[in-house]
């Protein structure tokens, strides 16, 4: 299997994926049901097994265990398979759950696996790490707990084995589209171009695919080997990658506009955003971005003893996690909200306190203390005042004495945003309210006749930027071949 540019030494291939390979296509062990699901609603989730927080602490193995072919079977069978496609219409790249919890309710791992496929390139990183928007309008939330859509694609991609690579859908029609980014947007660009029959060559500034998605999420939610089976599937398309390819460094639009019919562009958000506090620069303060990407690519294992993270994100979580597992004795999240108010989800909050990372609520940084080297935190108590616009209450600084606090190190996770430092002004780029490149919403269009962009807050969101940007760039290059002599 090609290596996809994660290098081999990183990779966690874990007990849980090694089981599933031991899986046959169709499970014979499993009864196939000619029952269907079930009519009768049932309220209860089948229960999704964590690994002890006590053990999972310590190391970067898988914390949430994949449902077994029964389990996904049963949960599966809940489904309600409701009139109006609710599931359907909260997923932004608008894939349509019932048809796949359905076959998986029957048994029939494989069926469900390839309708996933049809619509969703990078369904196994998915099957882990999508917020899951679908869950949140389940109607049987009502009852009791929503289908788990989720782990259920997790197991149809698991138990079926791997999957036929995608073929081209038409012949190449000579017309070759540039991608520059190879994070999801990119890549779901590219992979609807080139099953179009578009040559798509993705030019990717570091030395892996997968975007933020590879470069930070930690091994205990998506693991390496989750990303290169999605990227086996790519083998046979007319889909070529160039890495250390660097925009507008190494590459840039005029020269590309004339080799290329089409041009996207999905850089993401790889500039932590600053806290403009006195003493950021002490040794001691990292941004999450830097920290988690040097976990993940091996270059940082260890941390100081009393570490804090600013921020109630998921990017937050992930570094205070990551964080014991590199030996901290006390990680605590800084938070200037309260816990109601906390953007992260709310499974995320839940493993992260039940590992032992503890909570400040009420509290903004106000600055680091230390010679050269940070030794503490200065914090200003909030309260919180009438909703922003956000829609959430927004924290004011509370009457009360600021608050010291003892620490070796402090990350810095309060929001992203795009890194355009030399991109051209005459591109018409800029970056949006949720910290992406700014273009048309509905079709990713840019000033510039010919260039698109996108990007997105989440990995499904990044996909269905990429996805309608490529529909867009499909209309515009067969308008210029039918014009061509
Ligand atoms: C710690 C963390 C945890 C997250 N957890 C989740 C999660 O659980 N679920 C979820 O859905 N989302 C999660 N996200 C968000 C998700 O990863 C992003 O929304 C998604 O990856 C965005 O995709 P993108 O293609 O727009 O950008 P990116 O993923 O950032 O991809 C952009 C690509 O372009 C490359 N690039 C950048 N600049 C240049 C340049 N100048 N020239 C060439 N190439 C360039 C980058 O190296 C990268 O490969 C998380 C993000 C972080 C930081
Ligand atoms: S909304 Fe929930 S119950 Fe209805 S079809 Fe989707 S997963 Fe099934």
């Amino acid at each position: 299997m090609p290596s996809w540019g994660v290098p081999q030494a990183h990779r966690v291939i874990t007990v849980v994926s090694e089981r599933s390979s031991a899986v046959p296509q169709t499970c014979p062990r499993i009864p196939m049901t000619e029952a269907g699901p079930k009519k009768r609603l049932n309220p209860k989730r089948t229960p999704i097994r964590e690994v002890d927080p006590g053990e999972r602490r310590g190391a970067f193995i898988e914390a949430v265990l994949p449902y077994t072919p029964e389990e996904a079977i049963e949960e599966a069978q809940r489904c309600i398979q409701c009139g109006k496609p609710w599931c359907m219409e909260a997923c932004p790249i608008g894939q349509d759950p019932r048809g796949y919890i359905k076959l998986l309710a029957h048994g029939d791992f494989t069926g469900a696996r390839d309708l996933i496929l049809r619509d969703n390139p990078l369904a196994t990183c998915l099957g882990t790490v999508c917020y899951h928007y679908c869950e949140r309008v389940c109607p049987v939330a009502k009852k009791g707990d929503p289908i788990a859509v989720r782990h259920l694609k997790r197991a149809a991609l698991m138990y079926a084995g791997p999957a036929t690579p995608y073929q081209p859908a038409t012949p190449s029609n000579g017309q070759k589209v540039a991608v520059i980014g190879g994070g999801p947007a990119g890549l779901m660009n590219a992979w609807i171009l080139g099953q179009r029959g578009y040559e798509v060559t993705v030019f990717e500034a570091t030395d892996r695919l997968g975007g933020l998605m590879t470069q930070t999420i930690p091994a205990y939610r998506l693991t390496d080997d989750s990303f290169a089976q999605d990227m086996a599937r790519f083998a046979n398309l007319p889909v070529r990658f160039h890495f250390h390819s660097s925009f507008p460094d190494d590459i840039d639009i005029d020269g590309l506009l004339k080799e290329y019919d089409a041009v996207f562009i999905g850089l993401g958000t790889h500039k932590s955003k600053r806290l403009g506090i006195p003493g950021e620069d002490l040794d001691g303060v990292i941004p999450a971005l830097k920290y988690l990407k040097e976990s993940k690519r091996g270059e940082r294992a260890s941390i100081r003893p009393r570490v804090v993270v600013i921020g109630g994100g998921d990017v937050a979580m992930d570094s205070a996690r990551t964080a014991l597992r590199h030996g901290a004795e006390e990680v605590t999240i800084l938070y200037r909200r309260s816990r109601e108010e906390m953007p992260a989800d709310d499974q995320e909050i839940k493993e992260a306190m039940d590992e032992g990372v503890k909570f400040q609520f009420l509290v903004a940084p106000k600055r680091f203390l230390g010679v050269k080297r940070l030794e503490g935190i200065e914090l200003q108590q909030m309260i919180l005042g009438p909703p922003d616009e956000s829609g959430r209450r927004k924290p004011i600084p509370a009457d009360a004495e600021p608050i010291m606090m003892r620490c070796d190190a402090a990350i810095t996770a309060v929001s992203q945003e795009a890194d355009l430092e030399g991109v051209p002004p005459d591109l018409g780029l800029k970056v949006g309210k949720d910290g992406v490149l700014e273009a048309d919403p509905m079709s990713g269009a840019t000033a510039r006749p010919g260039v698109y962009a996108g990007g997105g807050a989440s990995v499904v969101h990044a996909m269905a930027a990429g996805k309608r940007a490529a529909f867009a760039m499909d209309a515009y290059m067969m308008k210029k071949r039918n014009r061509a002599p």
